[in-house]
This record gives structure tokens, sequence and C-alpha cells, in this order.
């Protein structure tokens, strides 16, 4: 999604001056309205993807979003496993909120309360169901042959990873998120059908959420240190209170070793972190 920012301003300015639409498009695009809208009236994403045309970011990532490399293989799994069945849009909002309002929400997602809940749209005329950030609120699309909780909870783990743009869309992260997300609401037998699903497909699945000192669980440690070679990552440490950054120049199963950014340490450039003294990690902004 990301390359065609670096086109953009080149393309529209070329086309704004000879052509009203590609005006139009600028403004809008200026208006933070979703691009391909404007040339696509069908809101659908490409059927590729249940991940539709993301509204132009604030703050454009420093890097590509990485590919998203199982995500055939994601949909191969998922797609026999239909769970339960759910007739109407209503039924389907009831089931989201009854998600979104757990505890078990909370303490992972603290920020994704009830008041910012994707908007369900009715999807008529979609070909699959998608979720997408349109500008204000998220949605999700659910025609009607995808009114299930497997396919609702898929979407929103989608949501759990609006702001993960460093993660694939169908990553380590994602399938970790989903799987956690059907054993809390669909129980074990249906944890154990998408485990089995999974390894039938070679899907990979993240590691276990990390509690933080703060009582929240976090996902996509793991992803981001095993893709985090040749980036700026910031690392909070269980026993400090300052967090370190750097960038990661070795990794084993048990710690990384990290070449710090700046010089925080008094003669050392290189910082030897326990795997498990690490309760979050992020991307550098
Ligand atoms: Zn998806």
């Amino acid at each position: 999604m990301t390359e065609r920012d670096s086109h953009q301003s080149a393309d529209q300015k070329a086309s704004s001056e000879e052509s009203p639409r590609g005006l139009a498009a600028l403004r809008a695009w200026r208006l933070g309205m979703p691009r391909l809208g404007l040339l696509q009236p069908s809101s659908e994403p490409s059927p590729r993807t249940d991940i539709g045309v993301v509204s132009p970011r604030s703050q454009p990532p420093a890097k590509p979003q990485p590919r998203d490399s199982q995500r055939v293989r994601v949909y191969r799994a998922e797609t026999p496993l239909k769970g339960r069945e759910l007739k109407t849009i209503e039924q389907c909002e009831d089931f989201c909120e009854s998600v979104v309002g757990t505890l078990w929400w909370l303490n992972r997602f603290p920020e994704l309360g009830l008041e910012r809940i994707p908007h369900l749209r009715d999807g008529r005329g979609a070909r699959q169901a998608f979720y997408r950030e349109d500008p204000g609120h998220p949605t999700i699309t659910l025609p009607r042959r995808y009114r299930t909780v497997n396919v609702i909870l898929h979407e929103l783990a989608h949501w759990t990873m609006h702001a993960d743009h460093d993660l694939p869309n169908h990553g380590y992260t994602f399938t970790r998120v989903f799987m956690d997300l059907t054993a809390e609401f669909c129980g074990p037998a249906a944890r154990e059908l998408l485990a089995a699903a999974y390894a039938e497909h070679k899907v990979h699945i993240g590691a276990e959420a990390v509690l933080g000192p703060d009582g929240i669980y976090r996902y996509g440690n793991d992803e981001r240190i095993r893709l985090g070679r040749d980036r700026l990552l910031v690392i909070d440490l269980i026993e400090s209170e300052s967090p370190v950054s750097g960038v990661i120049v070795r990794a084993t199963k048990k710690q990384i070793t990290l070449l710090l950014q700046d010089k925080q340490l008094d003669d050392e450039r290189h910082l030897s972190i326990p795997l498990g003294s690490i309760w979050r990690v992020r991307g550098a902004q």
C-alpha cells in the first residue's frame, strides 16, 4: 500500500494540471478520503485480501509493511472452519460487543473500547468479508454468507493490529491473536480445530502474549524481533524503567544482542538482552 505514496504526489501534480478529476482526487486525498474510492466506486478490496484500502495515514511508516507471505495459507486453513452462524447484522453487532466488552479484551487491547468498535456494514454486493479503516472509523463488511463467529473474530483480529504497520497483515502475530480470540470466545475444541488446520497448511503462529508491568498483555514482540534485523527498535525491559533503543545484530532462541542507538552504557555499544526480560518491543517512530 505504501508504494503508492511515493508516486502519488508526482502523478497527481501532472494530472491535476490538465484534468479536473486529478484535481478532485488530490483535494480528496488532502481531506483524508480514501484515494482508490475515487477511481473505483465499489468500496470492496481486492479479492486477494480481506484488508480494505486504508485511508492515508497521518504519518507514513518509515518502511513499507512487510510482505503478507502466509495470507493464502491462512485463508485456506480457516475457510473450512465455519463456526457458529449469525443471521443479521444486529446479531453480529451483539457478538462483537460481547467480545470487546470483556475484561479479557480490555487486558489486551485497552485502547480499543466499545466506543471505537468497528461499524458493521451489510456487504450487499461484496464478494467477501473485510476490515477497512474508513476515515474516522473502522468498518467490517459482512456479506450474508460470511456472518459467522470465525469470520468476525478474524476481522476483529485485524482491528487489534490496525496500528501495527511494521507487521504483516496475516503474519505470526495475527495468527496468535486470532487463535487466542478463538480459544476465548469459541472454546478449546474450536481452538484445537484451528491449530490443526494451521499445522496442516504450515501456517506459523506467534509466541504467546507477554504480560507487562502495567497488567496489559502484548502481542508481536517475537515477530518484531524476527523481522527487526535492520530496523531501529525500542525495547522495554522488566527490570528497568527506561527502554533501550537500537538495532538487533544477533538473535538466538534465548537472547538478542542490540547495537545501541546512543551510547547508553559507559563504554559498551552492544547490549545482550535475555528474551525473558523483554515485555515490549516497538518500532522506533
Ligand atoms: Zn484477514
